[in-house]
């Protein structure tokens, strides 16, 4: 496996790929990687012949309420977890390998950016479009796989491709979690007993959501009451947002009918942190 650190480093070693005939698959990351990540190195390495990682902690996406120099990086550790997951290539940039001086073109992603984690994280879809094209275009993998664990983000990666006409197969693995129901996250080591016990409650609220939307109780404004009281019960948390919503659009619906996704979001206060932790989850019920 190898470690790339330029652009011109992944096209020479992808063009020779490429020439021999093979196949290339692209997972983009942050890096601080977990299973929940090894889950789509695995998928990607079974739909194509060759694996790349990009492990880069992208500037552009965080917003001034958030931690980007707190984000955790560990080189080594990611390195030799994506060796063992069977990548063929790691690239993972410096941020001026990425935005050089002079950079001043980006993705302007429209309304279904702006609702949902986009009102809380004004311009974050920007940062993650603008990002992924580059990524795309550096690596021009024939498939590039993305977690449902960012349900949003997976609706603003497939307009992106369309939007832009980019020749490349999008692939959404299911999110991974924890035997308690927890979606796996680089975050979730700062919890506590008592933070970790309500991050649960999220995801038992998506699952309340789905069992009274399979006995038919889909009207929006009741099941909300109900997961905001199962939420709240826990004072650790605060609730962000919950959207009922079109699967496609992420349009909110006023009857949760299937296909709906349930999406999820709240903000934990950890004493003596800089900074709140976020925590996102989602369901989709087909
Ligand atoms: P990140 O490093 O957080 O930017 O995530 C990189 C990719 O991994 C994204 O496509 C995420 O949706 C995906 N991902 C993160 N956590 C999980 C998880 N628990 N299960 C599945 N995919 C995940």
């Amino acid at each position: 496996m190898r470690t790339m650190r330029t652009v011109s480093g992944v096209r020479r070693t992808v063009s020779k790929w490429r020439q021999s005939g093979l196949t290339v698959g692209l997972v983009p990351t942050m890096g601080a990687l977990h299973a929940g990540h090894v889950a789509l190195f695995d998928r990607c390495r079974k739909l194509c012949d060759r694996l790349v990682v990009s492990i880069f902690v992208n500037p552009t996406q965080f917003g001034p309420q958030d931690d980007l120099q707190a984000y955790p990086r560990d080189l080594r550790r990611d390195q030799a977890m994506c060796q063992s997951a069977g990548a063929d290539m790691v690239f993972a940039p410096e941020a001026d390998a990425m935005y050089p001086s002079g950079f001043e073109t980006s993705v302007r992603v429209g309304e279904v950016g702006t609702r949902w984690e986009g009102e809380s994280r004004p311009g974050h879809f920007d940062g993650v479009a603008t990002v992924v094209l580059k990524l795309l275009t550096i690596v021009s993998p024939d498939v590039s796989v993305f977690g449902q664990k960012d349900y949003q983000q997976s609706v603003v990666i497939r307009r992106l491709v369309e939007d832009f006409n980019l020749p490349v197969r999008i692939v959404i693995v299911p999110t991974v979690r924890e035997a308690d129901g927890l979606a796996l996250s680089s975050r979730n080591a700062y919890l506590d007993p008592s933070s970790r016990e309500a991050a649960t409650g999220l995801y038992r609220a998506l699952r309340l959501a789905r069992e009274e939307i399979k006995k038919g109780r889909v009207r929006t404004q009741i099941l909300l009451g109900k997961m905001k009281s199962l939420v709240e019960q826990n004072g650790v948390f605060g609730l962000d947002y919950i959207g009922l919503c079109d699967p496609d659009t992420l349009h909110p619906k006023v009857k949760a009918k299937p296909p709906v996704v349930v999406l999820i979001a709240a903000t934990c206060r950890v004493p003596g942190a800089a900074h709140n932790r976020r925590f996102i989850d989602n369901i989709v019920i087909r």
